[in-house]
């Protein structure tokens, strides 16, 4: 009984655990087909969704946006706003453009150089003028400041700036000098970046040069008879004079006074010349004329070294200062006498070839060394000092004279032959000065 049950049981279990083993089997196999559902219907479903979001997107991703026009009414507002949208921009970057295209106008033709950088020096912008008066042809915009000029003085200049104050240099370069003028930018406490100006500053620095030479030369010119006249008149005032030596040292402090006299006149004429401020209007002046008198007032001085001073050639006339005329050939034919041979002549020339009127101006006197011929017309320039002291000059017609004939729009050139003789030309435009 007990082993009819046990085998029944035994029996009975196998059973279940095979119908166990089948439905399980049959479970598994469900939850497969089932997952595999699941996913082919959410991969069908991704599909199917991306290829109706494409569809739907389409009309957006193919919209023209320089011509926007779409079917689809719900979009259409948004169209239009991209359109009002566009519109504005577009606006906006033409008055930007332009801004730009007239700013780089104006500053690409300007004479001087013109930089902007940032505050890591970098270069943001920079006109063709900067470039050419520092002569940094290859440098662009993002490079360094400092590859325009990489001085010392250039350097301290911008760093000056880069810490918020205003710089200033002059700049000695191959093309000339440069003034150099850097500010900051500055919004509160904080330096944005800094603006270089250049300007080419060579002409001024000469003329400063020039002025400063001229001011201690005019100095030294009038102390030296100032010394003379004060020496003798102290001695004469304490009679250590003998009184057989006062007629000679009367006849000293007259020739020491006439110099400074001399002196003054040139100086006086050489700063009307300067400042443009001749005295009197121009008139019609025959050169011819005006060197015949010229020469009678020359001509003490011409007897003296037995010099023959004439005046050829023909009646010209040109509208010109006569005073300045005057002072042009005066000086010309002094000269002639002075460093004239003795026994030699001087010769004034006036003649004319179309529209111009020529005066020239020759002797066979001593010559000029050639190496010093570009150097005469310069103020208080004498060739040889020593031998000139011997012969009374102020180092300053010859000034004169060049400033005369730029007055009146003329030229003047000079050949020399070193113990032959000089010839000095000049050409005036007979008709309108100015
Ligand atoms: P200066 O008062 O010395 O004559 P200028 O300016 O008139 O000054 O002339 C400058 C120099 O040029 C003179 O010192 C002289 O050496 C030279 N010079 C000018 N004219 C002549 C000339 N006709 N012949 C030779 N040398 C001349």
């Amino acid at each position: 009984m007990t082993k009819k049950i046990f085998n029944g049981i035994v029996g009975t279990s196998a059973v279940t655990n095979a119908i166990t083993l089948i439905l399980v089997n049959v479970l598994e196999v469900n939850v497969f087909i089932k997952t595999g559902i699941f996913f082919i219907s959410v991969l069908t479903a991704v599909i199917f969704a991306l290829r109706i979001s494409k569809k739907i997107t389409r009309p957006l991703v193919e919209v023209n946006l320089d011509d926007p026009k779409i079917n689809y009414s719900e979009i259409n507002p948004l169209i239009n706003k991209i359109r009002i949208q566009k519109g504005k921009i577009s606006r906006q970057s033409n008055e930007v453009r332009s801004g730009r295209e007239q700013l780089s106008l104006i500053t690409e033709n300007m004479n001087e150089g013109i930089v902007i950088a940032d505050t890591r020096t970098n270069i943001l912008s920079c006109n063709s003028g900067a470039l050419r008066l520092l002569g940094a042809e290859n440098v662009s915009e993002g490079q360094s400041i400092y590859m325009l000029n990489n001085s010392e003085i250039f350097r301290h200049c911008i760093q000056d700036a880069m810490g918020g104050r205003n710089s200033c240099c002059i700049l000695k370069t191959e093309q000339g000098d440069r003034e150099i003028i850097a500010s900051p930018s500055n919004t509160t406490d904080m330096v944005n970046g800094i603006v270089v100006f250049i300007f080419d500053v060579t002409e001024k620095q000469q003329l400063e040069t020039m002025r400063r030479e001229f001011t201690s030369n005019v100095s030294h010119e009038l102390k030296t008879p100032l010394t003379t006249i004060y020496g003798i008149s102290d001695m004469l005032a304490n009679g250590i004079v003998k009184p057989e030596d006062v007629g000679q040292f009367g006849q000293n402090i007259r020739s020491e006074a006439e110099r400074l006299i001399i002196l003054i006149n040139d100086i006086v004429s050489l700063s009307k010349l300067d400042e443009n401020s001749v005295p009197y209007e121009d008139t019609e002046t025959d050169l011819y004329s005006l060197a015949e008198e010229v020469i009678k007032r020359l001509q003490r001085e011409a007897s003296e070294k037995n010099i023959t001073l004439s005046v050829v050639g023909e009646h010209v006339s040109i509208m010109g200062n006569r005073t300045v005329l005057d002072e042009i050939i005066y000086n010309l034919c002094d000269n002639a006498v002075k460093y004239g041979k003795n026994g030699g002549f001087a010769e004034v020339k006036v003649s004319h070839i179309p529209k111009k009127a020529l005066v020239t101006v020759s002797d066979n006197g001593v010559g000029i060394p050639p190496e010093h011929i570009n150097r005469i017309f310069e103020r208080f320039y004498r060739v040889d000092k020593s031998h000139s002291r011997q012969i009374k000059g102020t180092g300053l017609g010859l000034s004169i004279v060049k400033h005369g004939v730029i007055y009146h729009n003329g030229t003047i050139r000079v050949d020399s032959t070193l113990d032959k003789g000089s010839v000095f030309t000049i050409e005036f435009p007979i008709e309108n000065k100015k």
